[in-house]
């Protein structure tokens, strides 16, 4: 299926690994333009040297810094300053217990998934509307439709966005520019595997029992592929995606068991 969106630009934040990296690949299947980024200078570079050499009629350009910095954004909208494709992404807050977060932690966690794609979609939206095309996704959590009780950084700043979005996505589609948010469960990628080792650690566990008990509880009896997480954004980003906005859509293999 062609989506149409040949020669459009995209900026894909965080994506030098995991589910930024998927919509990235799938972006520039599609003959999008990609401009990239991550902290890591080194994985961001055979991440991006990939996709150069799958798809060679594609730009992919690399941003190494901090999205959620100031400076890191800077950058990135310097690379690709009127991207027609924005994929908000960046790494999740880390779990615990409410009564030891400080001021700070919840700053924290509000900076990197919720202010800084605030920020990215306020630098980017109005150029849009003036093309009469854009497409945002914002990469939020399954946590955002059911709440983990351990992820309340998570739970609480993502849910902020999702608010934030929900508004504004009802203001832009009338200009032919769609904001949504896919809601990962749980997809095969180094931060799945990570948690997973932790949790290892502290159960007296091996990871793959822990990995192992985790596919068994989802109705799909496995994780979720990076690839069809880029393929759902692809879609999203697509020419004919127009009439699809203010959306989350959870792909999490049915493990949300609610009817809607
Ligand atoms: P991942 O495999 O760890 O990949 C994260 C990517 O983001 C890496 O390329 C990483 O590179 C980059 N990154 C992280 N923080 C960044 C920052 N501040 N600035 C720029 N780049 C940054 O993670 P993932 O599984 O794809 O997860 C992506 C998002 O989905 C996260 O917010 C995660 O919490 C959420 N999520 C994932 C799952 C899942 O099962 N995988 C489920 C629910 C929600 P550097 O480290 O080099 O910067």
């Amino acid at each position: 299926m062609d989506l149409g969106i040949k020669g459009r630009r995209a900026l894909v934040c965080a994506s030098s690994k995991g589910l930024g990296r998927a919509c990235a690949e799938a972006l520039a299947a599609e003959g999008v333009h990609v401009t990239m980024t991550a902290r890591g200078a080194d994985a961001l570079a055979t991440a991006a040297a990939a996709l150069r050499k799958a798809y060679p009629d594609v730009e992919v350009l690399e941003v190494a810094g901090d999205i959620t910095t100031r400076e890191g954004r800077a950058a990135a909208l310097q690379a690709c300053p009127e991207p027609d494709i924005l994929i908000n992404n960046a790494g999740g807050p880390p779990p615990g217990n409410f009564r030891d977060w400080t001021r700070d932690d919840w700053i924290k966690a509000l900076d990197a998934n919720m202010l800084t794609p605030i920020e990215l979609i306020k630098a980017t939206v109005d150029k849009m509307i003036e093309r009469k095309f854009g497409r945002i996704v914002n990469i939020t959590s399954a946590a955002v439709k059911a709440p983990i009780d351990v992820l309340g950084l998570s739970n609480g700043a993502r849910t902020g966005l999702t608010g934030f979005v929900a508004g504004l996505s009802r203001k832009t589609v009338r200009h032919n520019v769609t904001i949504n948010a896919l809601l990962p469960g749980p997809f095969d990628t180094d931060r799945l595997r990570g948690v997973a080792a932790g949790q290892a650690k502290a159960s007296g566990t091996t990871p793959e029992q822990i990995l192992q008990a985790r596919m068994n509880e989802n109705p799909a009896g496995r994780f979720g592929d990076p690839e069809e997480f880029g393929l759902a954004c692809a879609f999203l980003c697509g020419a004919r995606s127009g009439y699809i906005t203010g959306q989350n859509i959870l792909l999490d293999g049915g493990a949300f068991p609610g009817t809607l």
